[in-house]
């Protein structure tokens, strides 16, 4: 029986926090649905390590400053640790933890040789200069020098870092070895052994899936009519292939705010806007609403791009769409997918939807490792097989356990880790 309940206080740890919980909920509600062994599962409800460093900086005004960094990581069953690294003042020890969980269950429905990591600094981006930024990085990558490597643990980018993030940790790792190792990130610049299309290929892969729901659904892509939350990364790219691809996008939002037109946005226009400003505030060619009103217009699909925790047991009942895609990590709490699903709303989960991003990691990562380049074509094509099949084997064990498409994502990435878990047995 899933529970939100925190272990009995003998077995607590310290990433018994609520989105923690919520990722080992969603596990137990799968595991019913994956027949898998009881010692299989109880091995992998727990992450197998968590790093936490402080990180001093010297601000531009010469004083001091600590901040704390994290690194968990979830599962070395099926090979290295991946995932990404964020930036942001909600940074914790179980919001890593939850997150690093999440990486596991999404490689292994994905078929990537790798287990589940992520990490980041509890810090506000916004309150550092460039300068700041660099130095903060870099030092957080040598504190996490013996955890991170080729083989062991390959960070990327997450909330508010990018390519130039990676790069500078490329740099600083590659410096304290002695020799070059692009293969240590992924989401790096292609100058330094990026791969083309990582940018794009989460929000490519959003919309990738959305297109393949919207066949099974019956209906096709153009026309419909698209609110699309968070406008970085994701969210920004998803609403313009959208856009491409002829779908209406009525409304998007970003930390400003939303922005709402019936008639559909000119999102071309705003990314010119976001790029001269850097962000949406100030807009003013539509109607602006708030991102609560944002969650509840009537639409064909809601797409979740901005965080965890967006919709949830207050605001489920409210939800206009006909279908939910994640594009983020964690946007629907287990008390809201329980409400959409009893209204019959089907949720594309975040391993699932968001996983484009994690798969041309694989691909960089491969290419580094091979020093060799793939051409966008052909990072597209991989990109498009590997999201449909796992789209179409998350929809056939939906069908056939008459599950929703996140037990079935779950439950078919338990089965993938634990059938390498019960190979492999447990040490010694
Ligand atoms: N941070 C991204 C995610 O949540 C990408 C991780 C990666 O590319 O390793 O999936």
């Amino acid at each position: 029986m899933a529970s939100l309940e925190a272990s009995p206080l003998d077995q607590r740890l310290e990433w018994d926090t609520p989105l923690f919980l919520m990722a080992r909920a969603q596990f137990e509600q799968a595991v019913p649905h994956a027949d898998v062994p009881d010692e299989i599962v109880e091995r992998l409800s727990f992450p197998e390590r968590a790093v936490i460093v402080s990180v001093p900086l010297r601000r531009d005004d010469g004083s001091i400053q600590v901040f704390p960094g994290y690194r968990v990581q979830h599962s070395t069953v099926l090979g290295p640790t991946k995932g990404g690294l964020r930036y942001d003042p909600e940074v914790s020890l179980g919001e890593c933890a939850a997150l690093a969980t999440w990486m596991t269950w999404k490689c292994a429905l994905l078929r990537l040789p790798y287990g589940g990591a992520k990490g980041g600094i509890r810090v506000d981006v916004r309150s550092l200069s460039r300068t700041e930024l660099e130095k903060l990085t870099r030092r957080f990558t040598s504190e996490l020098i013996r955890e991170i490597g080729p083989h062991t643990d390959i960070p990327a980018p997450d909330m508010a870092t990018n390519d130039q993030t990676m790069a500078w940790i490329m740099d600083t790792y590659s410096v304290q070895k002695g020799y070059v190792v692009p293969e240590v990130v992924t989401g790096k610049p292609i100058s330094i052994g990026g791969s083309v299309f990582r940018r794009e290929a989460t929000g490519a892969g959003v919309v990738m899936v959305t297109d393949q729901a919207c066949t099974r659904l019956g209906r096709t892509l153009p026309g419909q009519r698209c609110v699309v939350q968070g406008f970085g990364n994701v969210g920004g790219v998803a609403a313009s292939e959208l856009h491409d691809r002829g779908a209406i996008v009525v409304a998007v939002s970003d930390i400003s705010g939303g922005l709402h037109n019936e008639a559909g946005l000119d999102v071309p226009e705003l990314h010119a806007y976001v790029a001269e400003h850097g962000s949406l505030e100030g807009y003013d060619r539509c109607e602006r609403i708030t991102n609560e009103e944002l969650l509840e217009l009537p639409c064909d699909i809601l797409v979740l791009a901005a965080r965890e925790d967006q919709v949830t047991a207050a605001n489920a009942a409210k939800v206009r769409a006909s279908l939910v895609v994640e594009g983020a990590n964690g946007p629907t709490t287990i008390e809201a997918d329980a409400i959409l699903a009893d209204r019959g709303i089907p949720v594309v989960p975040d391993i699932l939807a968001n996983a484009g991003g994690v798969t041309v990691s694989y691909f960089e990562w491969v290419q580094d490792l091979g020093r060799l380049f793939w051409d966008r074509e052909e990072i597209r094509r991989k990109l498009s097989d590997k999201m449909s099949d796992a789209f179409d084997r998350v929809y056939a064990l939906a069908d056939e356990k008459r599950i929703t498409l996140r037990q079935a994502a779950m439950a078919a990435a338990i089965r993938e880790v634990s059938g390498a878990l019960e190979a492999r047995g447990i040490y010694p």
